[in-house]
């Protein structure tokens, strides 16, 4: 291909990502046991993170909904799976905030039953994408988190929020120590995206690889 044309297929997709968000995007159901997932239909996208990394406003600005998903200042309060749906073949799930220093001992064995439960389950299910707070870069919690997506060998990749916290070469040192984190991981992305709900940075680019993987490419 030449530059031209990889030019012309990106902004193609570009454009598929904006039309596929466009739709009116609408909660189907949350599941805060195992027993309450809905059956597994077509292709599915999830969406992980530390409490308060930004999940939620990434969603909505992916939807371009203020408020499909809540957003919520009371960290690891939300201990449930949420699928949204448009329609289009494509289901978005919101995973429950992890790391979340105060919650009970039973509290993290019950998320991880549901996670590791969806996870194993899903045969739609293409890629779960890890947000990384720019900001604080990958974590224990984050590791602990990215091991159970290799032991359940589900595709993941990394998505830093808030880049708009950051400046540009700080961003750019953040996104390379970022992928050399994940560089001997087996089921990861090696493709470190940056975005912030705040701008819109990344927003495009996340679109239309959704749109892609919606695409079964
Ligand atoms: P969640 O707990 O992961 O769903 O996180 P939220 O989406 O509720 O966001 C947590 C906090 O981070 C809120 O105060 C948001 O306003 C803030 N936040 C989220 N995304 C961004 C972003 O892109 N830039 C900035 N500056 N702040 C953000």
């Amino acid at each position: 291909m030449t530059e031209a044309e990889e030019d012309a297929a990106r902004r193609a997709w570009h454009e598929r990502g904006r039309v596929l968000f466009a739709r009116p995007w609408r909660l189907l159901s949350s599941a805060p046991h195992p027993g309450a997932l809905p059956a597994p239909a077509g292709v599915e996208v999830a969406f992980a993170g530390r409490s308060n990394v930004g999940k939620s406003s990434l969603i909505n600005a992916l939807v371009g909904q203020k408020a499909l998903a809540r957003t919520s200042n009371t960290p690891g309060r939300t201990q449930e799976l949420v699928f949204f749906v448009a329609d289009a073949g494509l289901t978005l799930v919101d995973m429950p905030g992890y790391g979340y220093a105060r919650a009970p001992k039973a509290q993290v064995a019950s998320w991880t039953k549901l996670i590791f439960t969806f996870l194993r389950g899903r045969a739609g299910l293409r890629r779960v994408y890890v947000l990384i707070d720019a900001r604080h870069g990958l974590k224990d919690n984050d590791r602990d988190a990215l091991k159970l997506l290799d032991e359940a060998a589900v595709s993941y990749q990394l998505v830093l929020t808030k880049a708009d916290k950051l400046k540009p070469g700080d961003l750019a040192e953040v996104t390379a120590a970022t992928a050399a984190g994940i560089a001997r991981r087996p089921a990861a992305h090696p493709t470190v995206l940056a975005t912030s709900s705040g701008t819109g940075l990344g927003i495009p680019e996340l679109r239309a690889e959704i749109a892609r993987l919606a695409a079964g490419n």
